[in-house]
């Protein structure tokens, strides 16, 4: 065993984004900072800064564009023959963009003096971690702070082994260089829905089986209800209340056996994709005797400033149960830790106002409460909704299915919620992230002059139903 000298402020265990984030700010601050992962250099996946989301939506521009260029493009007088799909160069695309990132981050990791340790580590105390690879003897690093950003790992269930040739977990969902004819996705959250998207559109007959019986429950319930119309009229086939219990290999098919309110039913697929859910990745990350404080879900236990329960050791991102698993929440995590450590005082973060994105085609996109969930608790509300067909500038574009909807509350007008399906959901759904950040009212959204035509139209539109002067509706 031996001993690093100690040197280091900072040490962040963990290299996706929220790592990346909190490794910047640290590094601007003035905090000498290491960074430690045990990366995967050989496959673009194992990179920095959450390979999978740029990996899936990088796949899903790929997809649409061959959709389009198939089903959409001929109303616009366009005539695309012979269109193909190169599968291994669309896969290879994807690879060098994520390249690309990986290449960038080490870039500005050099230019802001931030080491980089390729290894595992665990921490064994307050001030101290471990290293531990195979091709060097274990050595121990001490820093004032200890940051915990090891993210989250797929949930695996006994009954699907992946074996990443006819059983794939997500990763290896991106990276398929030969079309499957038949697919099931185990699981219809936010990741098997994604890739439903992209392997939908690229051709392959795609079946998912949801164990649950409401589809995107935490959602609106009115949009998930229109997703779910949308999707099945893309060909995707969802069974909701579909318990898979068993699978078998069979002649290079995968036989899969589920159960729902009927029985037991099988189908025979050429791949099956699990995407049954991602649990915190903490189960070697700290050694029993640095006695750091997990639920019994494996969550590592922090106060509102990202604090577990030892000196000087914070943990952010999925790790936590501190808001949903997404990466903007665990960079901001990252960027506050880093002004928290050097004691510049910035504000906590507002929980209750982060977008969550479903990057489906059209994709879907919230903040704030539900209709249902307001119900509930017996908030009296006002509803504004502009469905996004009526919206010139979509119906300019290709798919103008979707709509916005506005809660707002009834006494105050505060807007409590904004729920929205539709193309460009994602970047449409940070108007309502500002408007929401400085407790806007549902006046204020309709009165705001946005440029015609245009997509960001779409809000004002729904906050002036909220008002009775829908311009469009
Ligand atoms: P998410 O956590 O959003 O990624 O969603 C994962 C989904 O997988 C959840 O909706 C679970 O209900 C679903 N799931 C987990 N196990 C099974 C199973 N054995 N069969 C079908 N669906 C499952």
């Amino acid at each position: 065993m031996s001993k690093i000298k100690a040197k280091y402020d900072v040490i962040i265990i963990g290299a996706g984004s929220s790592a990346y984030a909190c490794s910047i700010r640290c590094a601007q601050l003035g905090l000498k900072t290491l960074c430690v992962d045990n990366l995967d250099t050989n496959t673009s996946s194992g990179a920095f800064c959450n390979a999978g989301n740029v990996g899936m939506i990088t796949l899903l521009e790929s997809a649409k564009l061959y959709d389009t260029l198939l089903n959409d493009i001929d109303s616009h007088g366009i005539f695309a023959e012979n269109v193909s799909l190169n599968l291994p160069k669309m896969i290879l695309h994807k690879n060098k963009i994520l390249d690309e990132i990986n290449h960038n981050v080490i870039k500005i990791f050099a230019e802001y003096k931030i080491d980089f340790i390729n290894s595992k580590a665990s921490l064994i105390a307050p001030k101290i971690i471990e290293l531990s690879s195979a091709h060097s003897p274990s050595q121990q690093i001490h820093a004032k702070y200890i940051i915990l950003a090891t993210e989250s790992i797929p949930i695996t269930i006994p009954c699907t082994p992946i074996d990443n040739e006819f059983i794939l977990d997500s990763t290896a969902a991106l990276n398929l260089t030969k079309l499957p004819k038949r697919l099931a996705i185990l699981g219809a959250g936010v990741i098997g829905l994604e890739l439903a998207a992209i392997w939908n559109r690229l051709g392959a007959e795609t079946t998912l089986l949801e164990a649950q019986e409401t589809f995107l429950g935490l959602s609106d319930n009115q949009i998930s209800r229109q997703a779910y119309q949308i999707f099945t009229e893309q060909g995707l086939e969802l069974r909701l209340g579909a318990r898979v219990i068993s699978t078998k290999i069979i002649n290079k098919k995968v036989l899969i056996e589920y159960q729902d309110a009927d029985g037991t039913h099988a189908i025979r697929v050429d791949k099956l994709i699990v995407a049954s859910g991602r649990k915190p990745n903490s189960e070697s990350l700290s050694a029993p005797e640095a006695d750091l404080l997990l639920d019994e879900n494996g969550y590592v236990h922090v106060n509102e400033n990202c604090k577990t329960n030892l000196p000087g050791v914070y943990a952010i991102g999925d790790l936590t149960l501190h808001g949903p698993m997404l990466s903007h929440k665990g960079m901001a995590e990252g960027v506050f830790v880093a002004e928290h450590i050097a004691g510049i005082g910035s504000s906590s973060i507002n929980y209750n106002i982060i977008p969550n994105v479903i990057y489906t085609e059209p994709e879907i996109a919230w903040i704030g409460q539900t209709e249902q969930a307001l119900k509930a608790i017996g908030d009296r509300i006002n509803i504004g909704i502009f469905p996004l067909s009526i919206n010139h500038q979509p119906k300019s574009v290709i798919n103008a299915n979707g709509m916005v909807k506005v809660i707002a509350c009834a006494n105050t007008d505060t807007i409590l919620g904004v729920h929205i399906i539709g193309c460009h959901a994602s970047e449409l759904i940070a108007q309502a992230v500002l408007a929401m950040e400085f407790s806007a009212s549902s006046e204020d959204i309709a009165r705001i002059i946005h440029s015609h035509p245009s997509s960001a139209e779409a809000l004002r539109e729904a906050a002036l139903v909220i008002k009775n002067k829908g311009l469009n509706s």
